[in-house]
C-alpha cells in the first residue's frame, strides 16, 4: 500500500513540478534576450504550479496524519451535531436553493475530527459535482445489531461505475481541471481510510446522470 501510495503521490507531483521547470525556462532565456513582454504570463504559470503543489502536499501530509492512534481521542459523539455543523457551512457556500436533509442521525464513539473529515468530504461532493439547480444530498442511518449504515445520496453528475474502485485512490479526480470547484482527489482517500482504521467499509451505487448513492458502515 505504501509503495503504491509513494508512486501516486509523486507521479502527481510531477505535473505541477514539470510546469514550474518549463516555465521558469523560458523565463530565463527570455531574460537573457532582454525580451520580456512574455513575463506576467510565465510568471503566472509557475505560481499556479506552485500552489498546485502546496496543495498536493498538503493533502499527503493530511493523508499520513488519519490513522495515527496517539493523536486520536474517541468519544462518544452525535453525528447530528456533526452534520449540522458541516450543514451550516456548506449552506453559506453553495447557497439559498441547496437543500441538505438530514435523518435521525445515531451516536458513536469516535473521533470527532475524523468523523467532521468523513462527512464533510461526503456531503460537500454531493454538492461539487453537481449541475442541478436544486442542488440535494439526503443523509440517513440504518441500524443492525452490530452496525450502523449511513446512506449520503445526491442528485449530482453521477460516477461511471469503471470508477467506482479508484475514486477511493488518493489523487484520482474524473473531471477536468477547472471544470468543477477546485480539489486535488484527495477526499475520499481520506474517507477510506479513516472507515478502515474504524472497522467499517464504504461502497457506492450510481450511473454518470443519475446521482450517486455512497454507503458507509461503522462499528456500533
Ligand atoms: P476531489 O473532490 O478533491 O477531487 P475526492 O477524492 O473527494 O477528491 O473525489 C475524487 C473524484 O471522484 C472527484 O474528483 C470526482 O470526479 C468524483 N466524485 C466524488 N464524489 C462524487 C459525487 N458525489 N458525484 C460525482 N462525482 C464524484
Amino acid at each position: 500500500e505504501l509503495e503504491r501510495f509513494a508512486y501516486i503521490a509523486s507521479h502527481d507531483l510531477k505535473t505541477p513540478l514539470r510546469t514550474i521547470i518549463s516555465f521558469t525556462g523560458l523565463l530565463e532565456r527570455d531574460f537573457k534576450r532582454n525580451k520580456l513582454d512574455s513575463f506576467p504570463d510565465y510568471f503566472s504559470y509557475v505560481k499556479e504550479g506552485a500552489k498546485q503543489m502546496n496543495s498536493l502536499i498538503s493533502s499527503t501530509l493530511e493523508y499520513s496524519k488519519v490513522n495515527h492512534e496517539t493523536e486520536i481521542e474517541k468519544k462518544k459523539i452525535d453525528l447530528n451535531s456533526v452534520v449540522e455543523k458541516i450543514k451550516r457551512n456548506l449552506l453559506q457556500t453553495y447557497g439559498e436553493s441547496t437543500i441538505i436533509q438530514k435523518g435521525n442521525l445515531p451516536s458513536v464513539f469516535a473521533e470527532e475530527g475524523q468523523m467532521t473529515l468523513l462527512f464533510q468530504n461526503l456531503i460537500e461532493n454531493g454538492l461539487k459535482y453537481n449541475q442541478e439547480d436544486n442542488k440535494m444530498v439526503k443523509i440517513t442511518a440504518k441500524e443492525t445489531p452490530n452496525s450502523i449504515q449511513i446512506i449520503v445520496k445526491d442528485n449530482g453528475i453521477g460516477i461511471d461505475p469503471r470508477f467506482h474502485e479508484s475514486i477511493f485512490e488518493i489523487f484520482t479526480r474524473l473531471n477536468k481541471d477547472g471544470e468543477y470547484k477546485e480539489g486535488t482527489g484527495a477526499g475520499l482517500s481520506f474517507v477510506s481510510k479513516i472507515l478502515d482504521s474504524v472497522g467499517g467499509r464504504i461502497w457506492l451505487e450510481s450511473e454518470v446522470g443519475e446521482g450517486s448513492c455512497f454507503y458507509f458502515s461503522l462499528l456500533k
